[in-house]
């Protein structure tokens, strides 16, 4: 309804390139790969190909250099061609974040050439099976031994953890000096003796995503994995967090958009009565409605990137807009799937799968009661 902020010609071919790759290549093939529970590893490569994988990385490691502006483009367009398996977009751009920022120059000429090109898959495992809100009650540990880490523990709901090649791993460690246990950031390659990966867990959507279980059992690693400063885990987390979250927002507003504009073009074929669904007043006004909330969930969201981009962004206006937005998008899918009667309950109907996808945003990245609880921090 309202302008977009960030508009030029550069831009604009940089969403045509991606619309393009994600409607040609990626959605045909997006179906086979719910049915199988995971991701063709060949579109990794081509993503890495056509400069998707890392685009805030300089290019000196192989990124596109570009900036946070066009990681949005991608995550709304990502959004919009429905193709939930390829999330992992943004999980190489938060774990070759983690390695610009704190890695060491060694660790990152050794890796993000290797992540942008979409040769290793990457995952981040900060959940364990006993906690995930609370991230200091984390129990995995390392211990030192000589040159060494050891590892021992657990993680669970691991997104690509089954096809993960490299992960970053939030376990603790110990600090000698104060004798605490302190949050540590550690690299693990996923072929480590005593590192496995347990089955594919079924989950209600997302089903193109793998989600599994980690297990750590005496895994040795040398010292130079270690990611950053020991002990330092959780403050170098939390420099990121806050656009972790709007890279949720994003693709929140562009996927009920997406269903938005998807119930319209279907109501308006379907009759009752003798009328055309979206005739009713009740409907128009329920269309209405979402058309308006989305408006003002992207104007939002557009101006918290703004404000990223010029250093101004909150913690509390990025957990507001991840908040807010993931629960728009729930219900906007639900509303949507009404207006769609028997046929939006039907597997391949395509408003069901963006029903199914669309719960979790509330769950990850944050749940929304942590959410809600860092805005009321700040009243
Ligand atoms: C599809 C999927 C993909 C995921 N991918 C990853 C991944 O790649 N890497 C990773 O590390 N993790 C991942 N996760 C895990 C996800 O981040 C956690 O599930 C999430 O952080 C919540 O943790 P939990 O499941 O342990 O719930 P819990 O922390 O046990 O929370 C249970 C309930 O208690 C509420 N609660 C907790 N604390 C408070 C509080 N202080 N106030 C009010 N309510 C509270 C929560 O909001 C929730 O409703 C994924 C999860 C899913 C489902």
């Amino acid at each position: 309804m309202l302008p977009r902020t960030f508009q030029s010609a550069e831009a604009d071919a940089f969403r045509d390139t991606v619309r393009r790759f994600f409607e040609e290549e990626v959605a045909p093939q997006h179906v086979g790969w719910e049915e199988r529970g995971f991701v063709d590893r060949a579109i990794w490569k081509r993503a890495g190909e056509l400069g998707l994988l890392c685009l805030t990385i300089p290019e000196e490691y192989g990124g596109a250099g570009a900036d946070r502006r066009y990681c949005a483009i991608l995550m709304e367009e990502l959004a919009r061609a429905r193709v939930s398996g390829m999330s992992f977009l943004s999980y190489t751009e938060v774990f070759a974040t983690y390695v610009l920022r704190f890695g060491t120059e060694a660790q990152r000429r050794q890796w993000l050439p290797r992540i942008a090109c979409g040769e290793i898959v990457c995952c981040v495992a900060m959940t364990e099976p006993g906690t995930g809100s609370d991230l200091q009650a984390i129990t995995t540990r390392a211990r030192r031994d000589g040159d060494d880490y050891v590892i021992d523990g657990a993680k669970t709901f691991i997104s690509y953890g089954s096809a993960g090649d490299l992960y970053v791993v939030a376990l603790k460690t110990r600090n000698e000096t104060s004798g605490k246990d302190e949050i540590s950031l550690m690299l693990v390659e996923g072929d480590r003796p005593g590192f496995t990966k347990g089955q594919p867990l079924a989950k209600i959507g997302l089903r193109s995503q793998d989600l599994c279980e980690l297990r750590f059992d005496q895994v040795r690693v040398p010292c130079a994995n270690l990611l950053g400063t020991e002990g330092r885990g959780m403050a170098m987390l939390m420099q990121e967090l806050a656009w972790e979250r709007i890279m949720i927002a994003i693709p929140a507003v562009a996927s009920a958009e997406r269903a938005l504009a998807d119930t319209v073009a279907y109501t308006r074929e379907r009759k009752a009565f003798g009328q055309a669904v979206s005739d009713f007043q009740h409907n128009r006004f329920a269309l209405a409605e979402m058309k308006s909330e989305i408006a003002i969930g992207q104007a939002f969201v557009d101006r918290c990137v703004e404000a990223y981009m010029d250093g101004s962004l909150s913690t509390e206006a990025a957990a507001a807009a991840k908040l807010w937005c993931t629960e728009l998008l729930c219900r906007t899918v639900d509303r949507c799937l009404q207006l769609h009667g028997g046929y939006g309950y039907m597997e391949e109907t395509p408003i069901a799968r963006a029903w199914r996808d669309a719960r979790v945003s509330r769950i990850y990245a944050g749940t929304n009661e942590i959410m809600r609880e860092i805005v009321a921090r700040s009243l």
